[in-house]
Order: C-alpha cells, then structure tokens, then sequence
C-alpha cells in the first residue's frame, strides 16, 4: 500500500516544550490527524496545522486494554487513508509507553511508520529538579522501573534483590500510590534504609514539585504533601546531589503561568523572552492568516501605501509578483505602524517614509490591512485621512486552540492575562464566552496585566479585575512587573 499514508509514533518529551526533538516537532506541524495522551503538554498542540484533526488518547483506568486497542485500530485506520498520523506521547514512546504493540498493529495491517524517540521523565525530571542520574562518586548505574503492574493489586512485580543490590540510581515509573511497598521492597533486599529518594512532580513544567527523604521516611513525607502522579521517584545517592533550588527553579519566572492575548496570525518576540525566563507562555489565541482575493487595483496608481501588519507587506509583494509588477514602478511611499512590518518591508529591501506625510489630503492613499481592521473605519480616517482599503488578509482562530485553553485552565495552568491591546482583550473575551467562561469566574482565579491605558479601559469595560497596568508599553516593563509581583504564589 501506498497511497501517502504514514504513521510517526512520536515521544514528546517530559512536558517542556523546549525538550521535544527537531524530528518531533516536523512531525507535529506535518500531521494531518494527531492523537494525544493526557501527559502531553497541551500547548504543543499549537503546532499543527490549522486543519489537523485532535484526537485526545486520554487513559481511562481499567479500561486500558480496550483503550489501546481502539488506539491501534484509529492509527491503522487513518494511515490507511492516506493520511500523516502522529501518535503523541509523553517522554520516550518506547519507555512504557506501549509503543511496541502499536508497532505490531501497523505492521500486521501494512501502514508504514517510524518511531521517534523522546527524552524521558526519569532523566528530564532529574535533570530539572538538578540531580544527574549518573555521576562518577556516586552512580554508575541507572534503571528504569514501572513501579505500577496490571496485576489486581497493581504492585510491581520485580526481582527486588537483583534491583536493590544491581542499580546505583533507581527511577521509578508510575509509583506514587506504591511508594510504601517498594521502599520496603528495597530495604528488606539489601538497600540502606538512608539510601536518598525524590520525588519529581510534573518536571521539567512551571509547576514541578519535589519532596525528598529517604528509603525510611518518603512514604510518609510524600503522604503529607499531598504530592501525586505524574511524578517519578528517584532512589539513590544521587539524589543528595539537588541543591534546592534547582537551576531550572531558580530562573526568575518559574512557575508563572501565563496567558498571552493575541490578535494576529504573527508570533511574538514577547512570550520567547517570557519563556526564557522560566515562564510558561500559551498565546491565546491561535490565529493563522488566510489570504485574501487578490483586488483589481493596480498598486502603481498610489502615492501612499500603508501597511497595517507584516502579513500585508508578505501578500502585497506575492501579488506584484503575481502579475508581474515590478517593483520599480511602484511609486508610492511605503508607511507603517509597527516594528515588525517595518522589518518585513526591510526584507524586500524597503525603507519607510515619516508619517506625516500620508495625511497631506492631495495624495492618492491605499491602506492594506486584515479584513478585521477595515471595519474600523472611523479609526481608520482619524489616523490616515482619505484612502482606499485593500483587505490582503483575513486572521481567523484555529478553533482547537480553545482545547488547548480549556485544558489548561483545567491544569491551573492560566494565572496572569496580559492584554497587549485594546483588541486582544476582545478576541480573548470573545473566545472565553465561546467557552461558556464568565469573566467573573476568570477574576477568581486569575491576575491581569495590561499594557497601557488603552488596554486597561477595555479590560475594565469588559468586567476584568486589573491588577497592573505597565509603566510603559514595552517588553522589559512587563518582564519586571511579572517579577515584582510575586505571582507565582498566588491563586487558586
Ligand atoms: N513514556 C513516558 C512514560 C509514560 S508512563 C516517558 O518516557 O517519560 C507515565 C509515567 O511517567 C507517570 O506516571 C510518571 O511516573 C512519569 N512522568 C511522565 N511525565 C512526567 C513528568 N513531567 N514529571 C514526572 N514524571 C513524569
């Protein structure tokens, strides 16, 4: 069979986004159909492409076999269609992530495929909570253990003796409920009873918890935590090596989750930085940019050209050269009204004029904007006097983006809004009504941050709480105001 259709099973690393592979990210924005589990980060799913079908894996207990075979049957059955599959996992497909069967299935039916490894928890986790799982004094060996089975009473079924005596470091999967059990499996086989152990709660994410004692005490340490699965448990003198915080703690906006408001396809410069800082950054929400119909106008006729956004400049070029305009014999002068279209313009080797000189009323006038944009026809006079309005494009939200919202508010994963402008506080509300959000449930939980009174003055008339208004509308001014607000410990 050879009709197009392929299967990658694709290991999406521990949660952050950052630790996917290049490979998996390709596959990612490549799929046509993708099924996820629930250990994925969701915000990866903002990858795909604006058409590509979700299907959430989600386990449900006890219904696990049932599960997995409806799994192989959805992968052959889209592969055989044709189309590109990605079954998403988390960490390592191949690390009890039941890779090997799905293989078999696809393989029995003829679908082709390919497996991508990912980095797995054991060692992310560790990684980020600062412990390597190998070290030269203290650890030459590293296991991987389930520390859950299918059997009834769900305990794993080890040779404990040849575990304890055999592996230096010890990470255990899916152990958190057995943790009494196999501290005392340890022990009783020959492990000290002060051996170090960690617990790594949701590692390498905003919200990673540990808690660490030792072969005696974790049962009880982790019992008063209240600290749950997804977590990995890592035994042995490694552990010792954490220093608390841990780099990856450390960073400055650590743990702060938040939600970027977005009105247009193009990313921003902002949520990297965020992220770089620590923070987990969903830009909401998605938008892609579709074109427009080219117009009959004819460009040379203009003295002004305006172009409201960088994808303006991209679909105005893609028309001159579809009906072969050169560029020369473009007369107008070029005018915009941000950095990035600017930089967009500089690409094709074009330099912007003052402003100024748009609004001197005898010249010809062309603006070039987003279809949301020519409405705002007031707004549009005002700021540019007399014109004509080419619609290049049209932003519209690729709707699995409200999956992706709703399943990190779920996860207490959105706990600052920041409103870059008045109209992303619209297409935010717009997409929480959608939702069936009242704005007074998201002040209950959330903070919000605006940019600038513009900003502030829609958020309040649109029921929002506001916490901060920036001193200036600028980047550094919203990196300091996150830091100074201690926003981490907040909510809930
Ligand atoms: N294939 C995955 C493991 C799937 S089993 C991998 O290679 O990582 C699911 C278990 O993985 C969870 O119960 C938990 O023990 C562990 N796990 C997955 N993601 C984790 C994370 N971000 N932090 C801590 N443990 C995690």
């Amino acid at each position: 069979m050879n009709n197009g259709g392929y299967v990658y099973l694709v290991g999406a690393g521990p949660g952050d986004l950052q630790l996917m592979t290049l490979k998996a990210r390709r596959c990612v924005e490549m799929a046509d159909v993708i099924l996820y589990d629930r250990l994925v980060n969701p915000l990866l799913l903002e990858w795909t492409k604006p058409d590509c079908e979700h299907i959430y894996c989600g386990k449900l207990p006890k219904r696990h076999l049932l599960r997995q075979e409806a799994i192989n049957e959805k992968l052959v059955q889209y592969g055989s269609e044709g189309k590109i599959v990605v079954r998403l996992k988390g960490g390592d497909p191949s690390v009890f992530g039941r890779v090997g069967e799905e293989a078999h299935a696809l393989d029995e039916a003829g679908v082709q495929y390919e497996i991508v490894p990912g980095i797995t928890a054991g060692i992310g986790a560790a990684t980020y909570a600062g412990i390597p799982v190998t070290h030269r004094d203290h650890s030459a060996s590293f296991t991987v253990v389930t520390g859950h089975d299918k059997s009834e009473k769900g305990e794993p079924l080890i040779d404990w003796q040849a575990l304890a005596r055999g592996s230096d470091t010890i990470a255990f999967y899916m152990g958190v409920k057995n943790l009494g059990y196999i501290a005392n499996q340890l022990t009783l086989h020959g492990k000290p009873k002060e051996t170090p152990v960690i617990l790594i709660q949701w590692g390498t994410l905003g919200s990673q918890k540990t808690v660490s004692g030792t072969l005696e005490t974790i049962a009880e340490e982790v019992s008063k935590s209240n600290l749950t699965n997804p977590a990995i448990t890592l035994v042995g003198d490694v552990a010792n090596i954490r220093k608390e915080p841990s780099w990856f703690e450390r960073k400055p906006l650590f743990g702060q989750h938040i939600l970027l408001g977005r009105t247009s396809g193009s990313q921003g410069a902002v949520a990297h930085e965020l992220e770089e800082l620590g923070a987990e950054v969903f830009e909401f929400p998605r938008m892609y940019s579709k074109t427009a119909e080219k117009p009959q106008a004819d460009f040379r006729n203009f003295d002004q050209i305006v172009f409201l956004s960088p994808e303006s400049v991209e679909i105005f070029f893609n028309w001159l050269r579809a009906d072969k305009v050169d560029l020369r014999d473009i007369r107008a002068a070029f005018h915009v009204r941000s950095k990035k279209s600017e930089r967009a313009l500089e690409k094709y080797g074009c330099f912007t004029s003052e402003l100024s000189k748009v609004k001197d009323g005898c010249s010809k006038v062309l603006l070039l904007g987003n279809a949301h944009s020519a409405n705002d026809k007031v707004l549009l006079t005002d700021t540019w006097g007399p014109h004509e309005y080419v619609i290049t494009h049209h932003d519209l939200v690729v709707s699995s983006t409200d999956v992706t919202c709703e399943r990190l508010k779920d996860e207490g994963r959105i706990q600052t809004i920041v409103f870059p402008s008045a109209q992303s506080v619209q297409t935010v509300s717009d997409r929480f009504m959608k939702m069936g959000w009242s704005i007074e449930e998201i002040n209950e939980t959330v903070k919000v941050i605006c940019f600038g009174s513009m900003s502030e003055k829609a958020a309040l008339s649109a029921g929002y709480k506001v916490d901060v208004v920036l001193e200036s509308p600028t980047k550094e001014a919203l990196i300091k105001a996150l830091i100074q607000s201690n926003i981490t410990e907040v909510v809930k």
